[in-house]
């Protein structure tokens, strides 16, 4: 690592951009520590599938250059930033943690990653993950799982583990991950970093890898609130490429961490407290008290219809995953298996390709949208849905934010959950109500266990007021001081 680069594993943005001023150290140099330390770190834990060395430069001798010239080189230039794998990168491999798209070369970038190059960051690798998004631990990539780098025998949640582990690990300064049930804010918990699922439709999909279109959310990783509204606001806005993607004007984020929280009214739903393992009960309760020091106003609130969110959640995530994956048949994207015949050809070609928790979304979303099965499952799901983000208008009708665990329970041990799928799908049981309901939402670290692994506090706020959850997020982390 560059002498002149001293602590990139804990450096900020605002620090980067500092140094980059006073000419400590130049944008060139940062990348080349950056990707020395996570190519050496990567053996430990298998965070990154692929390096882009050529493209981390290239942007570095860009923002050099515009230092150079006295001219402004972006909010975040000279800042290494992770790439989850299911977010397309012109000329640069994506696998999606798939054998299937194991040679895959996208012929465009996504918006997101456009986004963030135009503001002077630096793209240092891609992310592994869970094969197409579908897991919570990253045990399903195709490349190996990921390692929690606090605790190496551990998951680092999914499916954006690679992510969110990049950023404890402190090879990125930030990443890029996506959300469909859980896959940001949950990994986010489990590696003690802060992690962002805007509104739907506030960040482009255009270029992110289609889970289940209608959850599918793409988001910042970072070590500081600070530093994911900085991310969110490069990012964030309309884009022609995605009809979905919100007109909503994107507000001057950092102008509002202010820590101005007093008084405001926070709903702790009860149903998200059951089934919670007591440490991580715990921590959740004395960052409760930390919010109430900081003069907010607490109180019991309800979502009745929780109950039925991961039920409903797979359901409609399968039924849309199953139309999504139907276009990797060998004919477009993928590697072709030999075969005789055009079904023959479809069938080896998903049936070496997809691991087996793909396939089993595939069956289970085929099923559910069959005649005969349609209204009695998908048409159904989608009324709990309604019912689901009814309850949270009802909530935010009386509280400005909600505050609820992130998972029931820390990081589980590699292997531990892999034959019991149905358990597997319970470590998102708190996180998939902000998915379905399409609000913004987040985690924010809170504290550790007895065993030194980490937890994250969940805060949720209405439609498009990211504004009033980072508020919330930063003046905690000030109060609390849970990170770093
Ligand atoms: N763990 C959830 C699933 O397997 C969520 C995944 C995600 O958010 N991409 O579907």
């Amino acid at each position: 690592m560059s002498a002149r680069v001293a602590g990139l594993a804990t450096l900020t943005i605002d620090q980067i951009r500092t140094g980059l001023r006073a000419r400590q150290f130049s944008a060139v140099e940062v990348a080349q520590s950056a990707l020395e330390f996570a190519q050496a770190e990567n053996p430990k834990t298998n965070a990154y599938l692929h390096f882009s060395p050529e493209r981390a430069l290239a942007a570095a001798e860009r923002a050099d250059r515009k230092v150079a010239a006295g001219e402004d080189p972006g909010t975040l230039a000279g800042v290494p930033v992770a790439v989850k794998d299911v977010i397309v990168t012109r000329g640069l491999r994506t696998t999606c943690g798939s054998r299937l798209l194991e040679r895959y070369i996208p012929p465009y970038d996504a918006t997101a990653v456009v986004r963030l190059e135009q503001a002077g960051a630096m793209i240092i690798g891609k992310a592994n993950c869970d094969e197409f998004a579908m897991g919570s631990s990253t045990e399903n990539s195709a490349f190996g799982p990921v390692k929690n780098p606090v605790a190496l025998d551990r998951v680092p949640g999914g499916s954006s583990g690679g992510s969110a582990a990049a950023v404890a690990q402190g090879t990125a300064v930030v990443a890029l991950g996506s959300d469909t049930g859980g896959s940001i804010r949950q990994p986010a918990s489990f590696c003690g970093v802060v992690g962002v699922t805007p509104t739907y439709g506030r960040v482009s999909r255009y270029g992110l890898v289609a889970f289940a279109s209608s959850l599918d959310h793409i988001g910042p990783f970072s070590r500081t609130v600070r530093d994911s509204a900085l991310v969110l606001h490069s990012i964030a806005g309309r884009d022609e490429c995605d009809s979905t993607s919100a007109f909503a004007p994107v507000p001057d984020y950092l102008a509002e961490l202010d820590g101005r929280v007093a008084g405001l009214k926070i709903g702790v739903p009860r149903e998200y407290f059951e089934g919670l393992t007591s440490e991580s009960g715990d921590l959740i309760h004395k960052g409760i008290d930390v919010l109430k020091k900081l003069g907010c106003q607490v109180r019991d609130i309800s979502l009745p219809a929780t109950k039925y969110a991961v039920a409903c959640y797979y359901i409609i995530a399968t039924a849309e995953a199953s139309s999504n994956l139907a276009r990797y048949d060998g004919v477009r994207y993928t590697t072709r298996a030999a075969s005789d015949t055009l079904s023959d050809m479809y069938r080896s070609t998903r049936g070496e390709g997809f691991g087996a928790e793909c396939k089993r979304r595939i069956m289970l979303g085929t099923y559910v949208l069959s005649h005969g099965y349609y209204d009695a499952y998908y048409l159904k799901a989608q009324r709990v849905r309604a019912l689901i983000a009814q309850d949270f208008k009802n909530a935010f009708a009386e509280v400005d934010a909600i505050v609820a665990p992130v998972s029931p329970f820390p990081a589980f041990k590699l292997g531990e959950k892999l034959d019991d799928p149905l358990e597997m799908y319970l470590s998102d049981i708190y996180t998939i109500t902000g998915d379905l309901a399409g609000i913004p939402c987040m985690s924010v670290p809170c504290g550790k266990t007895a065993a030194g692994l980490p937890v994250g506090m969940q805060i949720l706020t209405r439609h498009f007021d990211e504004t009033g959850m980072f508020r919330l997020a930063d003046a905690f982390e000030k109060a609390g001081g849970f990170t770093g």
